[in-house]
């Protein structure tokens, strides 16, 4: 009796140790999502912390790309650059210049384009079209949280974000900003990158009461580093906006 509860007691636990790695491979968020625009499809792909790529029909952009932050193995080379602001963590002149190729554009807040000396400035209500995708530069900034001595880790009118339109779609890239009255005042976006981490960032209700004041279709919530990321899917789950967590740390 003893021999046979030992042995189905191994069985047992085989059988959990498989239920539990299956179950670890099926939630493994994907690498890119994919959203139809009347210019194509866009296919998002998810680098890691700001960095995040993005192919319309063959046209790739490449948003604050940083080495640091994720794999930049077999990515293509960009068609159009965005650097949302000069911190480490969005600005990495190196991989730049790997992704350069003829003809690619690089659009930035003025502090980058001071480094880069290819980069065209935008300030914040700036438009500029690349291809067939139009940008829009937008306020990025601190309300609430300070370095010491008052100064905020984003004052305003450094850094920028930016909305991409993309046929009939608008992408809206927040970079390190708070809920400020610019950003909840934004109109007919579809899809939402909002930044989730203290000090330099928001909180996950900021990040709620910024996506329930403009309403994107879907939020993808990045640059979260540590952040539970389980807060923010409460915060939002009786709202109609999709919430998606992906490996955007
Ligand atoms: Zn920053
Ligand atoms: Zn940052």
């Amino acid at each position: 009796m003893l021999k046979k509860y030992k042995v189905s007691g191994r069985i047992l636990f085989l059988l959990f140790f498989t239920a539990m790695v299956l179950t670890s491979f099926s939630q493994k968020p994907p690498a890119y999502d994919v959203i139809k625009t009347s210019a194509g499809n866009l296919e998002m792909h998810f680098i890691g912390h700001g960095s995040l790529m993005f192919d319309l029909d063959g046209f790739i952009i490449h948003v604050d790309p940083v080495s640091s932050m994720g794999s930049y193995e077999n990515k293509p080379s960009a068609d159009l650059i965005l650097v949302t602001h000069e911190h480490y963590d969005h600005l990495d002149p190196d991989l730049i210049e790997k992704l350069r190729k003829e003809n690619t554009l690089l659009f930035t807040n003025g502090n980058t384009a001071k480094t880069i000396k290819w980069a065209q400035a935008m300030t914040a209500g700036d438009h500029k079209t690349a291809g067939i995708v139009g940008v829009e530069a937008v306020p990025a900034y601190n309300i609430l949280h300070m370095r010491a001595q008052g100064q905020p880790y984003h004052p305003k009118g450094v850094g920028i974000g930016f909305i991409l339109t993309m046929g009939d779609k608008r992408i809206y890239v927040a970079g390190d900003t708070e809920n400020t009255p610019e950003m909840k005042a934004l109109k007919n976006i579809d899809v939402a990158f909002l930044p989730m981490n203290l000090p330099y960032t928001m909180t996950p209700e900021m990040v709620a009461d910024a996506a329930r004041a403009f309403r994107p279709r879907i939020l993808y919530p990045y640059h979260f580093s540590e952040t539970n990321t389980d807060k923010i899917v409460e915060l939002l789950k009786d709202s109609n906006i999709e919430v998606r967590i992906r490996n955007l740390k």
